[in-house]
């Protein structure tokens, strides 16, 4: 379907809906690839295009990133990806800690890590991400890397965001990269339209129109429109590595709190790997009591869709890409971050 045609289509669709409808897109590559593509601009006005969790760092515990510099203020060489490193925390950002004389280092890989590794083995990884970036951490732990995990599942997220009710979601443009791994079938358990596109304009727009299509019929059905990448029963061997490294527990999240399932913690056979364990004397000393969102910073609804990043008072005027108030300022992938490029 040519791109003008579909764009007439959604436009059709829309008007016969007639309502305003809420689509929450819950990756942070498709945040991106909407700020890419101007897509929200394009849509008709009834159609809401909401960013929910999908940002890894963004999701990521004020409490975890207080842990991982309290660890390399305590002398423990820390590694982890460069976004991270820019996330403020109570006791600064890992930036900071390193300009402080802390070992931090930004790297693009599991195998950086362990290459590092070779040097200072007391070598701290801080693992985040979803079921994209854990099989590497899984590897790495496999190798003999130590590691902080703060890793998460996804789909609890969007079940808590539905159970929580804090605002309308009519449908989600489920996260592509995470269903690869997954497959089709556990989002079948969310009762609410949805579609797994891809990162193109055509397949966000695609997506969209497959969403608005359900919600015009009363369908809840999940719609595979990215077979190209997502296979209907996922990955199963990457899915074996990774619980063969990990087991499920309760995981905490900005903006949540705690989401029960949500957390992989490192298994009894690989504690040896596991920062938490290895450093909990030092962890145990550090007073988490100021953890919280910094002052005046909206993150927290920011991420559960209750907020636009303009609606908030610091959004471009204090905080920017060079100095971001909170991690949805950080990433390329944060809702903060990605309208400010619109700006720009
Ligand atoms: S604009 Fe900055 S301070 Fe406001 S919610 Fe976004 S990251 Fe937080």
């Amino acid at each position: 379907m040519q791109m003008e045609k579909l764009i007439q289509k959604i436009n059709k669709i829309s008007d016969e809906i007639g309502r305003e409808v809420r689509l929450m897109e819950v990756c942070g590559t498709h945040t991106q690839a909407i700020s890419r593509f101007g897509i929200r601009e394009i849509l008709p006005k009834n159609i809401k295009l909401i960013t929910g969790p999908g940002c890894p760092v963004c999701v990521t515990a004020q409490r975890d990133i207080d842990a991982i510099v309290n660890l390399s203020l305590a002398g423990i060489p820390v590694a982890t990806y460069g976004d991270l490193l820019r996330v403020p925390g109570y006791f600064g950002s890992l930036n900071e800690a390193r300009e402080n004389g802390a070992k931090v280092f930004d790297v693009y890989s599991v195998p950086d890590a362990l290459e590092i590794q070779k040097s200072h083995p007391d070598l701290v990884f801080f693992g985040l991400g979803f079921e994209t970036t854990t099989p590497m951490t899984a590897w790495g732990i496999k190798n003999g890397l130590i590691v902080y995990s703060t890793h998460k599942i996804f789909l609890p997220a969007m079940q808590a965001l539905l159970e929580m009710g804090e605002i309308r979601i009519d449908g989600f443009i489920d996260p592509g990269h995470v269903s690869a791994i997954t497959g089709v079938k556990p989002y079948k358990k969310l009762k609410v339209p949805q579609v797994i596109t891809g990162f193109e304009m055509k397949d966000v727009l695609k997506g969209i129109f497959l969403l608005l299509n359900q919600i015009k019929n009363n369908n809840l059905k999940v719609i595979n429109q990215y077979s190209r990448v997502v296979k209907n029963e996922g990955n199963k061997e990457i899915r074996k590595i990774i619980k063969d490294v990990f087991e499920i527990e309760d995981g905490l999240w900005r903006g949540f709190g705690v989401i029960p399932g949500s957390g992989l913690k490192i298994k009894d056979k690989y504690k040896e790997c596991d920062a938490k364990i290895r450093y909990k004397n030092i962890l145990d000393k550090v007073d988490f009591s100021h953890s919280g969102e910094p002052k005046g910073c909206g993150c927290e609804r920011v991420i559960r869709g209750l907020m636009e990043p303009k609606e908030c008072p610091m959004f471009g005027r204090v905080c920017v890409p060079d100095n971001p108030v909170g991690p949805c300022m950080v990433s390329v992938e944060g809702a903060c971050r990605s309208m400010i490029q619109i700006r720009e």
